[in-house]
């Protein structure tokens, strides 16, 4: 009889692993994916969709029109919790049974870890959900209007600080586009203990030229601080300095989401062995986000590591490929620990990334920047989206 697969969450990691599975076991597995979102949303693209260079169109596609086509189940259904002990996935509108569990929910954003954070009852846009980029969007329209002080930062605890980068150098070649720039005070707040640590301890000469492409764009930086509060038109730092901004962009911190956090560590991320295996419960795997590692060194305000799309997609591979060996009766594959590949855009230019692996000491520690990079991650965006519309996982 066919192993049945339920995979939780339909973005990087939840389609790779899904497509991978059906792609190596064939008949031998009935995968189901079951996602809250009726859609993939290309995240790497939401920052150019706030600032209106891309549609939601243009970056989405329909779950159930790429997996029907793979043999793959689409529920449309957002998990309220796993019953690990009888194998089950609880939705609002039903149970369902699996042998395996794929959890690949990646982040609950935790915008009350500071007052005043976030759209939702507070003072700040964010970029991280596809709703949130259209209402920053709708936002910035509002603001050309009227420009005033930008204030873009990450608050102590955040993890994903590659967002926040891009999103405050398009808003200044945007604002230099439009001949706006001259009226707008722009500041970048961070907890890392400085500009270009990304949470990952810093990678090549990544300090030194993250203050120099800040210092040439005159935006301010307050590295190393955090936030006490926001209030409408003021950021407030726990040294007391006051930041007055007409439009605020933060990204918060990142647990695990509830519906699968009793299975987590005290944040709600699941703790895995190095094939991405439940440390406990040995018929539950989980990728991407939704994972629970520790950041490479504390920082004096608390930082998290990033978990990127690259990296989610090698553990749902490696993930895969183990579930596979155990189906076929094999012995597990043995893994390499993930790296980090990104292209961060810069406005006018973007950044190549890599640091292999992704906790130091590494063998490959770059990043340079450059035209050339904004064009790569241009066609990337294309390429995945054609790539992951035909299930083609097993592509680069
Ligand atoms: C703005 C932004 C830009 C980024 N840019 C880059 C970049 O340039 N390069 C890069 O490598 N990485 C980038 N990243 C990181 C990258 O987006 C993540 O690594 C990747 O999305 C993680 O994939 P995931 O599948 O683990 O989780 P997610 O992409 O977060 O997907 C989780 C899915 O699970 C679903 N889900 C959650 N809870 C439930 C539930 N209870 N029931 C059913 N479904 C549920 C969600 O709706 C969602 O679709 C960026 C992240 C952000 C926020």
């Amino acid at each position: 009889m066919a192993a049945k697969i339920i995979v939780l969450g339909g973005s990087f990691g939840g389609l790779t692993s899904a497509f991978e599975l059906k792609r190596l076991l064939g008949k031998k597995v009935d995968v189901s994916v079951v996602s809250d979102l009726d859609r993939f949303i290309f995240i790497p693209s939401l920052p150019w969709l706030s600032m209106g260079w891309r549609r939601p169109k243009d970056i989405t596609l329909s779950l159930e029109k790429i997996l029907r086509p793979k043999g793959i189940e689409f529920i449309h259904q957002e998990a309220t919790t796993i019953d690990a002990d009888s194998s089950k996935v609880i939705t609002s509108a039903g149970e369902f049974n699996y042998d395996y569990l794929i959890i690949a929910t990646g982040p609950a954003l935790v915008f009350s870890a500071v007052s005043g954070l976030g759209p939702e009852g507070g003072h700040t846009e964010c970029i991280f959900t596809l709703e949130q980029a259209e209402r920053c969007h709708e936002k910035w329209k509002e603001f050309l209007k009227e420009p005033g002080p930008v204030v873009v930062g990450s608050v102590q605890g955040v993890s994903c600080f590659g967002p926040v980068y891009e999103y405050a150098f398009e808003i200044d070649a945007e604002l230099r586009r439009r001949k706006l720039r001259h009226k707008v005070p722009i500041t970048f707040i961070t907890s890392e203990p400085y500009v270009g640590h990304f949470g990952i301890g810093g990678l090549g000469k990544s300090k030194r030229l993250m203050e120099d492409e800040f210092a040439d764009r005159e935006i301010k930086v307050i590295a190393n601080t955090a936030v006490e509060e926001i209030t409408p038109g003021e950021v407030r730092l726990k040294d007391g300095t006051k930041i007055p901004f007409k439009l605020s962009m933060f990204a918060p911190p990142m647990a695990g989401v509830k519906a699968v956090s009793h299975l987590g560590n005290p944040k709600g991320f699941i703790p895995v062995d190095a094939n991405y295996r439940h440390k406990e419960i040995s018929n539950i795997f989980s990728v991407g986000v939704a994972v629970a590692m520790a950041p490479p060194e504390q920082t004096p305000v608390p930082t998290g590591l990033p978990k990127t799309g690259f990296m989610t997609v090698k553990m749902a591979k490696d993930a895969a490929s183990t579930l596979t060996s155990e189906i076929l009766g094999k012995a597990p594959p043995a893994t390499e620990p993930v790296d980090v590949l990104c292209l961060m855009d810069m406005g006018n230019t973007a950044a190549f990334m890599k640091a292999k692996p992704v906790i130091p000491p590494r063998q490959e520690s770059v990043l340079k920047a450059g035209i050339q990079y904004k064009w790569m991650k241009a066609a990337f965006e294309k390429y995945y989206l054609w790539k992951i519309s035909r299930g083609l996982t097993q592509l680069p």
